[in-house]
């Protein structure tokens, strides 16, 4: 029934002078979500407007979902695009669209016309008038109610005449590559994917880290996590996804470390290496999925002794999240089944029974002392034969 999309989007709408970069950001996230539909489009900008026309036969199902993925659209209006060729070829038109798609079913409406140009020889109240008369006419079931109605008809006089009356909801957010890229450290569980969701909403594009320890953790745990990557992708675009053998470097730190602190610092090593990706990257910060008080190694003392190696800022976007609000938006971007898969992690293995939950910076760093011998070696392995795969 439908051919085109008009595509709606508001924060960009609001940035000045630069309004024109973020418009053709989002024109170039939609070009790219589309390549993986099947169907030729034509996407392009018209007075403030974006739309995507099919130019061929397409799937319209796979194609609202792909653009429900693009940040920064924040509805997605089917319509139809005809030439002006008079009011009464416009009521028709409307008139059908309406019976098309409300049939026989008793709902209320409101015509709402907007005229871009002028010089349309009858006002936006008399084509209102008009049309909401035609429709009554033609849908016996139909009634009109200008204040709650259930469907909102409108028609729009541009250039060409737009005809729709449903919006799908966008995801909102900013176009991914309007506001610099950060590193995310991607684990297996609920959180890190959701964390990195959110920060490309604003705009980011992502890259990942992520730490294994094999053979302690399989090469199914690894698997899990390029699918996670492929899920978050799905939204920010591709990500290099950088695979860091840490097996070595926690063993050291299990054999020379007290075993309370094993898991800070074994995440301070996780955020320098890291970092290190980051700044190769040219990345400007870094995403984890932490939040206040959810296990001993994000109690503020933790969170501030994990803090102090890194020198680019750590955007947690999680902070003051429960749980279950972060499971509920794993459950909305698809990535909570992945993420609750029973694979070993890292961490869970080298953990202690009784971890530190108020660490003291000094003692921390009194114990990793204890690594000077052979932790610059030990990274330096890590970085040289991290992996890195291209996640589209
Ligand atoms: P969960 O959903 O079980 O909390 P999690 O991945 O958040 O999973 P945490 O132990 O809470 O696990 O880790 C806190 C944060 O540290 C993660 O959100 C992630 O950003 C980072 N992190 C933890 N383990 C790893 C890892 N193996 N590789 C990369 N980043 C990790
Ligand atoms: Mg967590």
């Amino acid at each position: 029934m439908y051919q085109s999309f008009l595509i709606k989007y508001a924060e960009i709408a609001i940035k000045g002078k630069n309004r024109h970069l973020f418009e053709d950001a989002l024109v170039s996230q939609i070009c790219h979500a589309l390549r993986e539909v099947d169907g030729e489009f034509n996407v392009r900008k018209e007075q403030g407007r974006i739309y995507v026309e099919a130019e061929s036969e397409f799937d319209y199902e796979e194609t609202v979902e792909a653009l429900q993925h693009v940040f920064g659209i924040v509805g997605i209006c089917p319509v139809i695009m005809a030439q002006d060729e008079g009011f009464d070829a416009l009521a028709q038109m409307v008139v059908a669209h309406v019976k098309e798609v409300y049939g026989d079913k008793s709902l209320t409406f409101k015509v709402d016309a907007r005229r871009a140009r002028k010089n349309y020889p009858m006002t936006s109240m008399e084509i209102n008038a008009e049309l909401g008369g035609r429709i009554l006419d033609a849908c016996p079931n139909m009634s009109v109610d200008v204040h709650d109605p259930d469907v909102m008809v409108h028609v729009e006089i541009r250039n060409q005449i737009n005809i729709y009356s449903s919006e799908i909801p966008g995801p909102g957010g900013m176009p991914v590559g309007t506001n610099g890229k950060a590193m995310l450290l991607l684990s297996g569980g609920i959180d890190s994917p959701v964390a990195g969701y959110m920060i490309a909403k604003r705009g980011v594009s992502i890259d990942a880290t992520y730490f294994h320890a094999p053979p302690y953790t399989s090469e199914r745990a690894k698997q899990k996590v390029v699918d996670l990557a492929k899920l978050v992708a799905k939204y920010s675009g591709p990500i290099n996804l950088h695979i860091v053998n840490f097996t070595d470097i926690q063993l050291a730190i299990y054999e020379k470390c007290p075993h309370d602190e094993l898991t800070i610092i074994m995440r301070r090593y996780m955020m320098k290496i890291a970092e290190h990706f980051a700044k190769e990257n040219k990345c400007l910060g870094l995403i984890t999925g932490e939040s206040i008080g959810q296990v001993a190694s994000q109690t503020m003392q933790s969170l501030a002794a994990t803090n102090e190696v890194c020198t680019l800022p750590v955007y947690r976007p999680l902070i003051g999240f429960d749980k279950q609000e972060i499971i509920e938006i794993s459950e909305k971007i698809d990535t909570y089944e992945t993420s609750i898969l029973p694979f070993e992690d890292c961490c869970t293995i080298f953990v202690a029974k009784h971890p530190v939950t108020k660490p003291n910076l000094n003692v921390i760093k009194h114990s990793e002392q204890k690594l000077n011998d052979v932790i610059d070696e030990l990274m330096k392995t890590a970085i040289e034969t991290t992996e890195v795969i291209r996640v589209e």
